[in-house]
């Protein structure tokens, strides 16, 4: 709490420590929470809101127990308090919940107050007991042939036996189309037995048919021996491109620790990538494997927090909420697809990063970490060049199977030559001529809002002078000249007529999108039929399953959607794979904007020639010169990263500096905006702040200004060297600088913000 309710007294406010610590949490998962809610600036009451599912604390039980030893000398006490103690030396355990307490003391609140202040006993919270499961009836093999059975008792006792020699009873006659009858039978002659076993209200995968080890590849074996080896607190870096066999060796590595009865926690950046992931985990680790996200019913996720608390092994495959389950006796962490921006969370506080807790949690725990990637976040990489965690290479796909060749399109070139369609004359050419047994995947970034001017002429994007990243096009007023400006800094500047470098005139912000994209293929090619997959026809629920499945079935020939097109989708058929512009995402106003294009592009390109026939990737660009296109045609990451890198530190941009985005909103544009002014002002006169070791950007309004009916302004506070360790990373009082703007302003702090 900032500031204590009015209605409470002194005493009857505590250090939560003292209420929940001791009997809830293990100390080092206390330590997790406290160092969130130091890092970035939020009250800790507001990390645990995150960290406990709904409905816990509420379902928790108060009571209230004697502190032992009770002092040898007496305490003058209120006769209320005096009858309190008694009653509380009468319980056999020393305790009572605080509901029977108020049953037998009449206004119990002032007389518990009184001995609390005393230091004679304690309140806490008590978690709900264990789970209460429902039973439910399953079938359990007992022996799976035998000589006097027909041939559809075989069939279903070999059903059983495959499916791992257990199963619900209703599952299991639907899945065999027989009848309880025909059970019967096979129970009384001792070959199956129906029993009732507990179910709870957790998500189940598909146990597909018992799933062996592999055997691995020295290149696996070598990753898998290094983990094994050890026991202790150590970041592992595995990278290897999508099919490079990650998951075998998170398997592989996550199995004798579960045998020796330590837990693991594996987490996916979407939600849309634990189905597979459970799968695959459950078919060799069954019952052990539970899943964990914000999708989930309350139900379901209040079950799985209890399930942890019965203090037996588990594997939980999660998403970034899941880095705070209170897993007993943690033994192995696992992040895939480490880069994803889905491990930040950016609302509400704190605003975490699953990656940067899943180190301190390692830490704490003193267990290893390991991180997956085909394309690793810049931060991951620096650490590997500092030495800080061990290289783990898998730079071969399992069957050698090549990655697709990509060939790079000149938009500019074909301006010139007069095609001003958003196909190049060599896409067109391959989508005219898809065999109709192939499919293609065509690409566009696009995130709604926010776009940059570039030369279609020459390719250059108008940057900001200050900061490097691409100035944001703005024209909220038809009457007025459109104006260019940055996110960063404010620096602002009218739009120019002519392109600085060239001339040419052709110089526009950058538009284009699906809709337009589909249009236009439908009046070329009427008989090709496409797919829309962005976020306008994925609105409803389900639809975004429903659309990836009529793909599949090859309902159409092409589909064109956006970002999410990149991810887990996998498509034996698909072998062209279509990039309709690079620019939108290399021009991002964003300093992190050639990191995010080389990991989507990587992966969209990923997405051809994962079936027998031989992939093609077209990437069309205004700007085919740029060394992050040519990384990416090249499949160069370790180029790509240390030109990055040499960038990056050039203008103390992270990994070398750190980032603080305060962000403001209010209902009132100009209320706000003023504030904004006011603690920007404030913070440029901060002792701890040295100028030489920060510079404050901005004021400046956020790229979207208005969200919900709240005007938002930022300021970025760009450090010149990390502060590593440091525990609040800056000296900075979140609640003075809220006492400087007025009450329906709104100000938040954002510590290594990612969107912005
Ligand atoms: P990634 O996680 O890097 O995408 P996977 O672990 O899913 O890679 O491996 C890709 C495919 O290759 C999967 O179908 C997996 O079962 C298979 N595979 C992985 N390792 C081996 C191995 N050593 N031998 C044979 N098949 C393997
Ligand atoms: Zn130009
Ligand atoms: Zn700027």
């Amino acid at each position: 709490l900032d500031q204590p309710p009015p209605d409470l007294s002194p005493e009857q406010i505590r250090p939560i420590t003292e209420v929940i610590q001791p009997r809830f949490f293990s100390p080092s998962y206390w330590q997790l929470l406290e160092r969130t809610a130091a890092y970035y600036y939020t009250p800790l009451v507001q990390v645990l809101r995150t960290a406990l599912p709904p409905g816990l604390l509420q379902r928790s039980q108060r009571r209230i127990c004697l502190r032992l030893p009770l002092p040898s000398q007496t305490i003058a006490l209120s006769p209320k308090a005096q009858q309190l103690l008694t009653l509380l030396q009468a319980s056999p355990t020393g305790d009572y919940s605080w509901r029977y307490i108020q049953q037998k003391i009449p206004r119990a609140q002032a007389p518990l107050a009184e001995l609390l202040k005393q230091g004679l006993v304690n309140s806490y919270l008590r978690p709900p007991s264990p789970p209460q499961a429902k039973e439910q009836q399953a079938v359990i093999l007992i022996q799976a042939s035998g000589e006097q059975l027909t041939s559809r008792q075989q069939e279903i006792l070999s059903y059983l036996q495959q499916s791992g020699g257990e199963l619900w009873l209703q599952d299991f006659l639907q899945a065999c189309q027989t009848s309880k009858a025909t059970l019967n039978t096979l129970q009384q002659k001792g070959y199956v037995t129906i029993t009732l076993r507990q179910k709870l209200r957790l998500e189940q995968g598909l146990a597909t048919a018992a799933m062996i080890p592999k055997t691995l590849t020295s290149d696996q074996s070598q990753a898998l021996g290094q983990i094994n080896a050890t026991t202790e607190s150590q970041t592992f870096l595995l990278h290897g491109v999508t099919g490079s066999g990650k998951t075998e060796v998170y398997i592989q590595a996550i199995r004798p620790r579960l045998a020796e009865g330590q837990s693991a926690l594996v987490l996916v950046p979407e939600i849309g990538l634990t189905p597979q992931m459970l799968d695959r985990f459950q078919a060799i680790f069954g019952e052990q494997v539970l899943v964990y996200h914000s999708a989930l019913s309350e139900g379901e996720r209040y079950d799985t927090w209890r399930q942890l608390l019965l203090e037996e092994p588990r594997l939980v495959i999660g998403t970034r909420s899941a880095i705070f389950l209170p897993l007993h006796n943690l033994g192995i962490l696992v992040l895939d697809e480490e880069h994803d921006s889905g491990y930040k969370q950016e609302q509400p506080p704190p605003c975490y990063h699953a990656r940067t807790l899943a180190q301190w949690r390692s830490e704490l725990e003193n267990c290893p970490l390991i991180l997956g990637s085909a394309t690793p976040s810049l931060a991951t990489w620096q650490q590997r060049l500092e030495d800080k965690l061990t290289y783990l290479p898998l730079p071969q796909r399992i069957q050698a199977r090549p990655l697709p060749p990509i060939e790079i399109v000149d938009l500019r070139d074909e301006l010139h030559q007069g095609n001003r369609s958003m196909f190049s004359r060599t896409l067109f050419s391959a989508l005219e001529n898809l065999p109709t047994s192939s499919q293609a995947l065509l690409f566009i970034h696009r995130r709604g809002h926010s776009t940059f001017v570039s030369c279609r002429s020459c390719g250059t994007a108008l940057e900001c002078p200050h900061c490097s990243v691409s100035l944001t096009y703005h024209w909220p007023d038809p009457q007025q000249a459109p104006v260019l400006r940055c996110h960063y800094c404010n620096f602002s500047r009218p739009q120019p007529q002519q392109c600085p470098s060239c001339q040419s005139p052709y110089l526009k912000p950058f538009g284009g999108g699906t809709q337009r994209a589909v249009q236009e293929l439908n009046e070329r090619l009427p008989d090709l039929k496409v797919i829309r997959f962005d976020s306008d026809t994925t609105q409803r629920k389900g639809s975004h399953r429903q659309l990836l499945e009529a793909f599949t079935r090859q309902e159409a020939q092409v589909m064109i959607g956006t970002q999410m097109l990149t991810k887990g989708m996998d498509i034996a058929n698909v072998n062209l794979v279509g990039i309709l512009t690079a620019d939108g995402l290399l021009h991002f106003a964003d300093f992190q904007a050639g990191e995010r294009t080389f990991q989507t592009l990587t992966q969209v390109a990923g997405r051809a020639g994962r079936g027998d026939k031989p992939g093609r990737v077209i990437l069309q660009t205004y700007t085919p010169e740029h060394p992050v296109i040519q990384a990416v045609q090249a499949y160069a990451y370790g180029d790509f990263a240390a030109d990055e890198l040499q960038q990056r530190q050039a203008l103390n941009y992270p990994p070398y500096g750190q980032l603080l985005l305060i962000r403001l909103s209010s209902p009132d544009p100009q209320a706000v905006a003023l504030a904004a002014q006011t603690v920007s002002t404030h913070c440029q006169q901060l002792n701890g702040l040295d100028s030489s070791e920060v510079d404050i950007l901005g004021p400046a309004p956020a790229p979207i200004l208005k969200v919900a009916q709240r005007y938002r302004w930022q300021i970025l506070l760009k450090f010149n060297h990390r502060q590593s360790g440091q525990c609040p990373p800056f000296p900075l009082d979140v609640n003075a600088l809220r006492q400087l703007c007025p009450g329906h302003v709104r100000l938040g702090l954002d510590v290594d913000p990612q969107n912005f």
